[in-house]
């Protein structure tokens, strides 16, 4: 597959969808740099340690090379950003060079496209150095996400409100189909729809190619992916801040880290972008987003589904409606992980409401309040040490849950210790990020790869990194922004 020094592409998606993507060349930069690199990943993808350290990799990735494999393209997507339906988007700053074990080997900033309008097509350094943290993190933590293989400093200037460095980030990702993709092929190209629905179920869904009612089936496993996906974001407190449709993957992985943030507090109103003037995509408001998501995908499915349009809408409406329940099943599931119970019934999800309402009556750190819950279990700390110390409704709550049937069954220390590997310690704090970030476009890495380090073992508490466990104390509304 992959020798030393010779990487193989395969591409698929230029080879069976060229009408809905464009050929092209990344821009070449000679003076860039490897930051980070993910050799652990590149193990998975089957490509040699030792490729990473070599020159060759250098090249491929910063575009100075293209493989003789390759075919680069950018994808055309469509999307509906905030609503709003934008039929002409695609990958403007992100090339495909191809596939790799069958996942996609994309550059993300390597210059323009032919879908990159009055863009440059480039990244600034920040935020590919952001990507990179959090997606890895969020591999950690089992989410599914797109990867990061490399993170490149260009050695050359972006130009945003000022001049900045620049970066290249090579994301990997089951496949960058989107529901943006099947939007732009519903709008200009129906007569790919088929095509692109067969690619979708030969890559991903390889087990519908048989059944009776493979779209509607695909549909109703995209519904599924998508549910699971928001479930587990809802359940570590990621925040993913630009849901459109356009980033939304069918693969169902986590997509675009451009705002995203984490809870500190528990605040279920809370957004963090800042052109997300009314908090459309709020921390509550994702699961509802999703189906509205889902529905824009429905509308683009209706051609597959029934030559009688009213039937169609009918049979993906009857999918959609099932999507809500569908996703509530697995947040409770996911909830109850985190309190390590397996038996979700009435009792359990009463309760685990009410500690939602604690922690939001109290402004309790979400992410230290599982792991001191964990700690009160197995008796390693006081009550007064931990976020519940003077919390009114707290004893009440807890003593209703060590009396939950799950404790007859088990003990303490084990629902503790089940806890403790579902809840991480770490999370990506935004202070921490901002400000290591900033160290590092200004040229000290030090403090960004303690912290990638941290994530990767993110469930592991030691003591000498408790400040990477702690929330800001600051009462500044943290604020992300669309870097480019
Ligand atoms: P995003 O915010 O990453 O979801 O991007 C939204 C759209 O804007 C996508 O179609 C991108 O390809 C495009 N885009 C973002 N930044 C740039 C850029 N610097 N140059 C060209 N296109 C861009
Ligand atoms: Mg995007």
């Amino acid at each position: 597959m992959v020798s030393l020094s010779k990487i193989n592409f395969e591409n698929t998606y230029a080879n069976e969808l060229n009408a809905i993507c464009e050929r092209c060349k990344p821009t070449s930069f000679k003076k860039s740099e490897i930051l980070f690199k993910n050799y652990s990943l590149a193990e998975e993808l089957g490509i040699d340690r030792s490729f990473l350290d070599s020159d060759e990799c250098l090249g491929i990735f910063s575009g100075c090379i293209i493989s003789e494999s390759s075919l680069p393209i950018a994808q055309a997507y469509s999307g509906h950003q905030y609503g709003n339906f934008n039929p002409q988007m695609g990958d403007g700053r992100a090339i495909l060079l191809g596939e790799i074990n069958k996942r996609d080997v994309q550059l993300k900033g390597s210059g323009q496209t032919p879908f990159s309008k009055r863009g440059d097509g480039k990244s600034a350094l920040g935020p590919v150095l952001r990507e990179y943290v959090i997606s890895e993190f969020m591999n950690s933590v089992n989410i599914p996400t797109t990867r990061s293989l490399l993170a490149i400093k260009s050695n050359e200037s972006v130009f945003r409100d000022e001049e900045i460095p620049g970066g290249i980030l090579t994301r990997v990702a089951n496949s960058h189909v989107r529901i943006g993709t099947f939007e732009y092929v519903s709008y200009f190209k129906k007569n790919n729809l088929e095509a692109l629905a067969n690619y979708v179920i030969k890559r991903h869904y390889p087990e519908l190619s048989e059944t009776n009612n493979k779209y509607l089936s695909l549909f109703a496993a995209i519904c599924d992916k998508q549910s699971l996906l928001i479930s587990k974001w809802m359940g570590i407190g990621f925040v993913h801040g630009v849901m459109n449709t356009d980033n939304m993957l069918i693969s169902g992985e986590t997509i675009d880290y451009g705002p995203c943030a984490f809870l500190d507090e528990y605040n279920p109103s809370i957004y963090y972008s800042s052109i997300d003037r009314h908090g459309r995509y709020s921390y509550k408001n994702q699961p509802a987003i999703m189906v509205w998501n889902l529905s824009k995908l429905a509308e683009a499915f209706i051609p597959l589904i029934d030559s009688n349009k009213e039937r169609a809408v009918s049979k993906l409406s009857e999918v959609l409606n099932l999507t809500m329940p569908t996703y509530q099943e697995y947040f409770y599931i996911e909830m109850g992980k985190k309190f390590g119970l397996k038996n979700i019934d009435e009792e359990v999800i009463n309760l685990i409401n009410k500690y939602m309402k604690i922690l939001e009556d109290n402004n309790i750190d979400y992410t230290l309040s599982f792991r001191d819950l964990a700690k009160l279990l197995s008796n390693n700390k006081k009550i007064d040490l931990t976020v519940f110390k003077n919390v009114k409704d707290f004893v009440g709550w807890y003593n209703k849950f060590i009396n939950l049937s799950s404790f007859k069954k088990s003990s303490k220390d084990k629902i503790s210790k089940e806890m403790d590997y579902y809840n991480p310690c770490y999370i990506p704090r935004n202070h921490l990020i901002e400000d290591a970030l900033k160290n590092a476009v200004g040229g000290d890495m030090n403090e960004i790869n303690l912290i990638a380090e941290i994530l990767k073992e993110p469930f592991t508490e030691k003591n000498e990194y408790e400040k990477y466990a702690m929330p800001s104390f600051s009462n500044e509304r943290y604020v992300t922004y669309c870097g480019t």
